[in-house]
């Protein structure tokens, strides 16, 4: 099953049984300055949980686009070290928004995965939380799942959507995709392996987090669940990676011509090839690089995936020419995708210049850097001198440095960066042009870094 058949038998599924089809929002949150990017299906509904945006429907459906690169949920780190994970993915989702609740969430789910896709149920595994004697009970008298099956999580079977907002308990379904790969289920020892892959949480939306950490009851227990479809085509497709799966071969194949490197399952073309679909589709969303909030992650993105380029051996822009081969692989199902072509590919490759530039220069650094260390920690001050001269975000220099086993000294780059903002603090007394140019540059450069994993700053930022 291809993976645009599985996004349409879900609608379908669920269209059939009362759900309104509704199309994907943006990856740009509306009205939402607590949350960095659109990380789950739930998200454009946010307001309909809370009972502040009614709908002419009490049940939806959707396939919604995805970006995990900050914030509470963030995947960048495991983009190229996973099987799983992506930073911009599609997740397929059904809600009920006061209308039916865990037993019909949970039989729906079991009915689309064991008649509609047809999953052997011994190759499943379900967890509930803790608490939840409720769920545990439908699992296993209703549906009939083997005891042995299921497991009680604590953390994992809680789900929010970031510091603030709707959440609950959850439920998720597991596949087991066999011996020959590492891991254990879940909640066992060896979970953090890849054998056993979460393709579906169902949460039973009960609170609203407020800021101050309490959990207010919404108007009406409510249901939001997410599949996520890359994970779920590898699992119809008979193949562990979702990077091995039909919507993948082809940008993958595009990766390995641009950049000159044929072998492609290599971990820097698995990041190349993800990345271009988060850097073009937040462009599509109207995000350009820059300093600072949602353009500063975008920056991030596209610099990553450039540092691996660089790596792949490629010397010219390459990231741009990847766009073709997303349109072609996506352009059908995001028109919105196929009209911003042409953007797209003037924005990445004047990034890539502008990049380009540096690149080479603060590898070399870096690179004497390293050999030079005598034990495994990168200084603060060569962090932010990569950061500050070369244009190297934080995580691009520790992505270098995870490669090579070598830890960052942190503390010791706020410290600069600290400095930094002192300094110009300082310059700017000074008043006239001057001053001010250097006061913009060093907030700019701070807030960059700081809203790196920190969603709750994003407010501060998107402001100013
Ligand atoms: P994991 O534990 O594997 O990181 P998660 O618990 O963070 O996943 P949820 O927040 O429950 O994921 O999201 C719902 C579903 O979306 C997951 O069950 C999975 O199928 C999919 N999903 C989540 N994160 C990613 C990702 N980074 N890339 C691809 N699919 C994802
Ligand atoms: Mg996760
Ligand atoms: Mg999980
Ligand atoms: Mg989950």
């Amino acid at each position: 099953m291809k993976s645009a058949d599985i996004r349409q038998a879900f609608l379908s599924f669920f269209a059939e049984r009362g759900h309104t089809i509704v199309p994907s929002a943006s990856l740009v949150p509306e009205n939402d300055p607590t949350l960095l990017f659109t990380n789950a299906g739930m998200v454009p509904f946010k307001d309909v949980f809370l009972g502040r945006d009614p709908r002419p429907y009490m049940r939806a459906t959707s396939a919604q686009r995805c970006v995990r690169a900050g914030g509470k949920h963030n995947d960048l780190d495991n983009v190229g070290y996973t099987a799983r994970h992506h930073t911009f993915f599609e997740m397929m989702g059904n809600f009920s928004f006061g209308d039916y609740f865990k037993a019909d969430a949970i039989r729906y789910a079991w009915t689309f995965i064991t008649e509609v896709l047809a999953l052997p149920k011994d190759k499943l595994w379900v967890t509930v939380h803790i608490s939840d004697d409720e769920a545990a009970r439908i699992w296993i008298d209703d549906i009939g799942v083997d005891p042995a099956r299921l497991s009680r999580l604590d953390e994992d079977n809680f789900w929010q959507m970031g510091d603030t907002g709707p959440c609950g308990p959850c439920s998720e379904i597991f596949y087991d995709h066999g011996p020959e790969v590492w891991g254990g289920p879940p909640g066992s020892p060896e979970e953090d392996g890849d054998r056993y892959i979460e393709v579906w949480n169902l949460v039973f939306m009960q609170f609203d987090r407020d800021a101050s950490g309490k959990m207010n009851p919404l108007p009406k227990p409510s249901i939001d669940t997410g599949m996520g479809l890359e994970r779920m085509a590898a699992v119809m497709q008979g193949v562990h990676s979702n990077y091995e799966i039909d919507l993948f071969r082809n940008l993958l194949l595009a990766a390995a011509d641009v950049t000159g490197h044929a072998d492609i399952k290599t971990p820097s073309l698995r990041v190349i090839a993800d990345h271009i679909r988060s850097c073009a589709f937040l462009i599509v969303d109207g995000v350009l690089p820059s300093n600072e909030g949602r353009g500063y992650v975008l920056r991030r993105i596209i610099r990553r995936a450039v540092r691996h380029g660089h790596k792949l051996g490629a010397s010219e822009p390459f990231f741009h020419k990847l766009v073709a081969a997303l349109d072609a692989e996506m352009g059908e199902a995001y028109p919105e995708l196929r009209q911003t072509r042409d953007q797209i590919e003037r924005v990445l490759l004047k990034e890539e210049q502008q990049f380009a530039r540096t690149l080479d220069h603060g590898m070399k650094l870096l690179e004497e850097a390293l050999s030079a260390l005598e034990d495994d920690v990168l200084p603060g001050e060569t962090i932010f001198k990569l950061y500050d001269t070369y244009g190297f975000p934080f995580d691009l220099t520790a992505d270098v440095c995870r490669e090579r086993g070598v830890t960052l000294d942190e503390a010791g780059f706020e410290r600069e960066l600290e400095a930094q903002r002192q300094r110009a603090r300082a310059a700017s007394q000074f008043g006239g042009d001057y001053g001010a140019a250097l006061e913009l540059e060093g907030s700019t450069e701070f807030t960059g870094y700081d809203r790196l994993e920190d969603s709750s700053k994003v407010t501060a930022i998107v402001d100013e």
